[in-house]
């Protein structure tokens, strides 16, 4: 009898509370918020020299870095949407902030959970309705504070969702930064849970979202270093067209965000409010200066939030069992052509940071340059855990070139884009577009999802030569060297567009895009017309949008 209880209580203690014995794979899926791969110190970018990422480089060390991931729409709610549904911004039906996935369409927590899998989110969530399809959650409201943040639990009261205040029932604030209070979430919930079943969790980071409010204790780091400039700071080139300039460059100050005080509406002046610079003496250097350094002490203090989780993944054993996965909602503009922000689809905004871990498939230190989109990370995940890809699912699963390192023939040679939030927030015109290996064809449209909304901005396509021309300085789209090449990705794109349902022609936005495809000589006379209308109308109406966001 004793010794049948002593078997019992060592399978009982060998079957650990984080699952590391059962057949599946534990996933740990983590996710911070605009971490653009510049700041990653394994993508080898500028900024990798100041190391500011040593944990999330030591994953890439042990795994695999992808070089070529992208959003289909760089802006949060979408592409957490994107993510959790295996579906483009239009098919689930989150196109811009503020969108809704119900219980029923939160398919990478329901097919996980049918497949055995105790599922959880932690942290910043920003889709309207709650994450009520996993097994336990515990998110921020909305965009969350870098301060005390304040969550909504599982068994909370879900009507208080959004509400955001203190004093509201069904909330609880915690103390301290976001990424530690984030940080102690997760360790705490897989110290205490208590199944036998391998965890999936989806543990997301509110930084370096904007403000990037750091916590102090990184108040000295980097302080005396000089952080590199992109070459494009100062000098935009030839990035760009009669879209996103203006007519002899008219609108370049309405479009766009700027660190630099080119945008009169929207720059990041005010990151040097409470230090003892003026906002009238303030220089490009001193706002990048000061920008980055904030940006990249709450990258470190992700990265060392993560250091925490891996530590008590080790000491617990599960480290070799579970699939650990860093990548960012999109990417983020750190003085690229003078941009802050996200939300175009340059490189630096639409790509997405993308490691795995998991040395029992996959080798240690490999890199892939395989296009792969945000759409297919649910179809992935799920075919780690031995689900078939759902049909609902518009993405495909990725692990075969995550485990044997090539891209298969069938693969897609190209991701698609459509940011559809025209002007909003940081007065960024809608665009669609393709990126495969050599090119990037961009058509800025221009003109709101319904009529009314905005005014219009003149309409344009850009090309860049990605091979010859990486960091996008020189739009060739005029250059009659690429007219056969234009001709090709055009054609390519309105089969993406049909393939992925984004081209419903009774959508006004969709009307425009028909009108411009071609882009006659009319067209551009068209544009240089909008963009007369467009000085004094834009100032106007961003104006009034920037008071009414405050
Ligand atoms: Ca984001």
């Amino acid at each position: 009898m004793m010794f049948r209880i002593l078997i019992v209580t060592i399978l009982f203690s060998t079957i650990s509370i984080i699952g590391q014995n059962l057949d599946k794979p534990n996933i740990l899926f983590i996710m911070s918020d605009d971490h653009t791969s510049t700041a990653i110190g394994a993508y080898g970018g500028r900024l990798a020299s100041l190391n500011p990422t040593p944990t999330i480089d030591q994953i890439a060390k042990e795994g695999m870095l992808l070089e070529n991931t992208f959003c289909n729409n760089a802006i949060c709610s979408p592409s957490r949407a994107t993510i959790l549904t295996g579906q483009y911004s239009i098919v689930n039906g989150v196109t811009s902030l503020g969108g809704k996935v119900p219980k029923e369409q939160q398919y990478l927590a329901i097919e996980m959970k049918k497949a055995g899998y105790e599922t959880a989110v932690i942290g910043k969530w920003h889709l309207g309705i709650l994450p009520l399809a996993f097994d336990y959650y515990k998110v921020l409201h909305s965009q969350g504070a870098y301060f005390n943040p304040i969550f909504t639990e599982k068994g909370m009261l879900v009507k208080d969702f959004k509400a955001g205040k203190k004093t509201e029932k069904g909330t609880i604030q915690m103390e301290g930064h976001s990424s530690d209070c984030i940080g102690d979430s997760g360790l705490n919930w897989l110290k205490e849970r208590k199944s036998n079943q391998p965890f999936f969790l989806k543990l997301h980071f509110k930084a370096p979202h904007g403000p990037q409010d750091y916590a102090p204790r990184y108040e000295n780091y980097l302080a005396d270093v000089d952080i590199p400039e992109p070459e494009n700071l100062r000098d935009r080139k030839n990035n760009g067209s009669i879209a996103t300039r203006g007519y002899k460059d008219e609108l370049t100050k309405y479009i766009g965000s700027s660190v630099s005080n080119r945008n009169v509406l929207r720059n990041n002046i005010s990151i040097l409010r409470g230090t003892n610079i003026s906002k009238e003496e303030a220089t490009t250097s001193q706002i990048y200066q000061r920008f980055l350094k904030k940006y990249l002490r709450c990258v470190k203090g992700v990265d060392d939030n993560i250091a925490r989780v891996i530590d008590y993944l080790k000491e617990t054993g599960a480290y070799d069992n579970t699939i650990i996965i860093y990548t960012a909602d999109q990417g983020y503009y750190l003085g690229e052509h003078d941009f802050m922000d996200k939300r175009w689809a340059y490189e630096e905004g639409m790509r997405m940071p993308f490691i795995i871990r998991y040395p029992k498939t996959i080798k240690k230190g490999s890199r892939s340059k395989a296009i792969v989109e945000n759409v297919d990370f649910a179809p992935t995940l799920l075919d780690f855990a031995g689900v078939a890809t759902p049909s609902q699912m518009q993405g495909k699963s990725f692990r075969p070139i995550l485990e044997s390192g090539e891209t298969p023939n069938d693969w897609k040679t190209s991701a698609y884009y459509h940011y559809y939030l025209h002007l909003a927030h940081h007065h960024n015109p809608a665009h669609i577009g393709i990126r495969t290996d050599d090119y990037k064809l961009l058509l800025f449209y221009g003109a709101p999802e319904k009529e009314g909304k905005m005014p219009h901005t003149p309409a344009a396509w850009e090309l860049y030569d990605l091979k010859k021309d990486p960091t996008e300085d020189n739009n060739v789209y005029n250059n009659p060297k690429y007219k056969k090449v234009v001709m090709k990705l055009k054609s390519e794109l309105k089969q993406l567009r049909a393939n992925y349902k984004d081209n419903n022609d009774a959508l006004y936005y969709n009307k425009i895009i028909e009108e411009y495809w071609d882009y006659s000589p009319e067209d551009y006379q068209k544009a240089i017309a909008i963009s007369a209308k467009a000085v004094t109308s834009l100032p106007k109406a961003l104006d009034k949008k920037s008071k009414k966001k405050k």
